[in-house]
């Protein structure tokens, strides 16, 4: 049973102490709403990609990649809609200053911040997207932006990817990697953060189909979201009715997720229509069309976009994961227990490999045999403090299985393997370790 009393504190601390997310510069008094993903978090996060890699591209032969540049053309942002309308609305107290975005707030109440009445400021539209320039000059010609979103790159490299690719619509594009916004609210650990990770796909497909299209890439997501364990009953979809429609899109599910603080988007379902390809035929006066082969029919297709946040996903999978369990102690009492109940295929760490003591005898079989495991998975060696309070680590962060070396296995040349889930333990020959552990990933 996941826990329901689960607080953002106590993930926020859990993630700390057990090296899966920090704050950011922490020795220097932090960064605001910035994270660093530790040791443990980097591979999670990995898994994560790798795992939406996998599913979606090498498993499907309508797919291919792409890792495009972070900083493109200006005229992209120009063509896509981003320089004029990729803004929130801003309202800033005259009295402290602070800041809000305009639709999140009652603004005929007081200021949140110092409590000032009819101290809000008109709404203003707020464009999202980080400025910067290139080169040494910060002159006008050569501002550029850092890109709010993956998306743009796919539709501007999409004739040299249909050209080299050879690929006939429909078939699909899809890009992990960083996007940027100068949100007005970021906050809620790695939910709302500045920088932040994208997986997206666009999907090209003929324009009476997008219908069949949209409802099949909407059943992958759930597929993907069961995937990653994510709890059902925290998952739900969300037409969007059209007045809130994004500029581009004619129609729009969000999948959301209860998150400690609230019901909110988790992944976003688009029908761009052409509206993308057709802006930037305009823009860049390229023909951007496809040519049937067997018709020789040309046509801008209509595309669908699944838009993934790769740290959105982590924070799910953390809250959905999180599990606190009545445990007995060798002394007979009983404990809280905290599981983190990853999938195992997704789990940062797949075995841990722990001597009983760290006496030669035992070290000495259990180094080897965690370099020889590590060579497979994600392997943690430990032989550290007592073993009840080393599974307790393990369990902290997930990890499926953990080996113990005892004397014993001296002579019978056996190890002891415990299940994360069950507690179960079973005595495993040490040359058929491998291939036991094989079969539960
Ligand atoms: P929101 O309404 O929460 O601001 P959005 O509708 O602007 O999100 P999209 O533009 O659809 O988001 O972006 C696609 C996905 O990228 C989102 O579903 C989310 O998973 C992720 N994402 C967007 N903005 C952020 C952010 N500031 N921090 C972390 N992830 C984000």
């Amino acid at each position: 049973m996941a826990d329901e009393k689960l607080t953002m504190e106590t993930l926020v601390a859990l993630c700390k102490s057990r090296g899966l997310i920090y704050p950011g510069s922490e020795i220097y008094g932090g960064m605001a709403n910035s994270w660093d993903y530790g040791p443990l978090g980097v591979i999670l996060k990995n898994n994560i990609k790798q795992a939406w890699w996998k599913m979606f591209v090498q498993e499907r032969l309508d797919m291919v990649g792409l890792d495009a540049a972070l900083i493109m053309n200006p005229k992209v942002w120009q063509a896509s809609g981003h320089l004029a309308t990729f803004t929130d609305p801003l309202v800033e107290c005259k009295n402290c200053h602070e800041r809000y975005r305009a639709d999140e707030i009652d603004l005929t109440a007081a200021c949140a911040k110092c409590g000032t009445k009819d101290s809000l400021t008109e709404p203003a539209s707020f464009n999202l997207m980080f400025k910067t320039f290139v080169g040494p000059k910060e002159e006008a010609e050569s501002v550029a932006y850092l890109r709010p979103e993956t998306a743009q790159a796919i539709f501007v490299d999409w004739p040299l990817v249909m050209n080299s690719a050879r690929r006939r619509v429909p078939f699909g594009v899809a890009q992990i990697g960083k996007a940027f916004r100068n949100e007005i609210t970021p906050g809620n650990f790695i939910f709302r953060t500045r920088e932040f990770e994208q997986m997206e796909i666009e999907y090209f497909v003929k324009p009476d189909a997008w219908e069949a299209a949209f409802e099949d890439w909407l059943k992958r997501l759930h597929e993907w979201v069961e995937f990653c364990g994510l709890d059902s009953e925290k998952v739900y979809d969300l037409e969007v009715p059209p007045e809130e429609l994004a500029h581009y899109s004619k129609r729009t599910v969000d999948i959301e997720f209860d998150f400690p603080f609230g019901r909110k988007e988790l992944y976003g379902l688009a029908y761009r229509t052409d509206f993308d390809l057709r802006s930037h035929m305009e823009a860049s006066g390229k023909d951007l069309r496809f040519t049937d082969p067997q018709t020789g029919e040309k046509y801008l297709p209509h595309v669908i976009e699944p838009s993934l946040g790769v740290d959105r996903t982590f924070l799910a999978m953390l809250v959905s994961a999180y599990t606190v369990e009545e445990a007995r102690t060798a002394d007979g009492e009983t404990e809280p227990r905290v599981v983190m109940k990853f999938p195992k295929a997704l789990a940062p760490i797949k075995v841990a490999i722990l001597p009983l003591s760290k006496k030669d005898e035992l070290t000495s079989v259990a180094k080897p045999l965690a370099e020889r495991l590590a060579k497979k998975w994600s392997v943690d060696y430990d032989e550290t403090q007592s073993i009840g309070k080393r599974y307790r680590r393990q369990d902290e962060i997930g990890t499926p299985y953990c080996v113990t070396v005892d004397f014993d296995s001296l002579n019978d040349q056996a190890v002891t393997v415990r299940d994360r889930d069950s507690m179960e333990q079973e005595r495993v020959n040490l040359a058929e370790l491998e291939e036991y552990l094989s079969a539960k990933f």
